[in-house]
């Protein structure tokens, strides 16, 4: 495997993020990338990142692909979920960046430039991360290339997809939506949940990363149809107005009514608990499992049935 580094300047330091680049020799095909480690905690997404790019031909395959296991180094080695440690900001809410701005901003750049800028179609990968339940979904943003990002959340054959109006905003300054402003197909692939490193959310990545290389052309073989996943047109994310402790009681996948209780904030010791309802009917596809929250911190998302 020949591992290719791409130095991204942080001013007073600087990252050196590995990658594969593998030119198929099988003939002509799309330039597929995949990212994973945006958030460098979501092990399920970064192992199976490692994984296909290890098992990856140039033989065998007709086009190009590029992988990078591991986007957020800092957060990696810090073990710390969500942000890029050295400026506290969330990377995926950073795209497409600033060059010259925070390190989140001039790693997101960079990722801008060199991965995602000369794709045909995004695969980013993910997991609930250590303090989230997560329940496998795919996610792509509404735009012009939406039809085709579709197809490849299909394609990856997870049970939920949300597609994401372009006026909701929930994921501001996400890779997907990047990539769908530039025109470029792109999906969000969440599979494992709180830091844990388990074989069958890493095997259900594998199986949609093989699949879409399949639908693409990329690579040989037969395309896998899955059971039809349930399509939500939108989502909310809950939040909480207090700090406190959360106690959710439902379950990641479960569905809820409106109106339904989804859990509890309450004072450490002592006082009320407030009680979150669901705003709408639908399925929450990842919910806070830590009980620690804080002012405006987010409790669950929940896609709309
Ligand atoms: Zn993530």
């Amino acid at each position: 495997m020949h591992v290719r580094e791409l130095v991204v300047d942080l001013g007073d330091d600087h990252l050196a993020i590995p990658y594969v680049r593998v030119q198929g020799t099988a003939g002509d095909g799309p330039h597929l990338t995949v990212i994973a480690g945006v958030h460098g905690t979501e092990y399920t997404s970064i192992a199976a990142a490692r994984a296909w790019a290890a098992e990856l031909r140039a033989d065998e395959l007709s086009g190009q692909v590029t992988v990078v296991p591991v986007v957020n180094l800092p957060a990696f080695w810090a073990r710390s979920p969500f942000v890029v440690p050295l400026d506290g900001k969330n990377l995926n809410r950073s795209f497409p960046g600033d060059a010259d701005g925070s390190a989140a901003e001039r790693l997101a750049a960079a990722v801008t430039e060199t991965f995602i800028a000369g794709s045909d179609q995004l695969l980013d990968l993910h997991a609930g991360d250590l303090p989230e339940a997560l329940e496998p979904f795919t996610l792509y943003d509404e735009s012009p290339v939406a039809d085709r990002a579709r197809e490849l959340a299909l394609g990856y054959g997870l049970g939920h997809v949300v597609r994401q109006a372009a006026s909701q905003k929930t994921v501001g300054g996400s890779t997907s939506a990047v990539a769908a402003g530039l025109g470029i197909p792109a999906i969000t692939a969440e599979s494992g949940q709180c830091g844990i490193l388990d074989r069958a959310s890493v095997d259900r990545h594998l199986r949609g990363l093989r699949n879409v290389a399949r639908i693409l052309g990329l690579a040989p073989g037969d395309v896998e149809t899955f059971p039809a996943p349930v399509e939500h047109d939108s989502w909310v994310w809950l939040r909480t107005e207090a700090a406190g402790w959360w106690q959710p009681v439902v379950e990641t996948g479960e569905g809820v009514a409106e109106g339904a209780l989804l859990g509890t904030v309450a004072p450490i010791l002592g006082g009320e608990a407030t009680e979150i309802h669901a705003p709408a009917a639908g399925v929450p596809l990842f919910v806070t499992s830590s009980p620690a929250v804080t002012p405006d911190g987010l409790l669950m998302g929940l896609a709309l049935t």
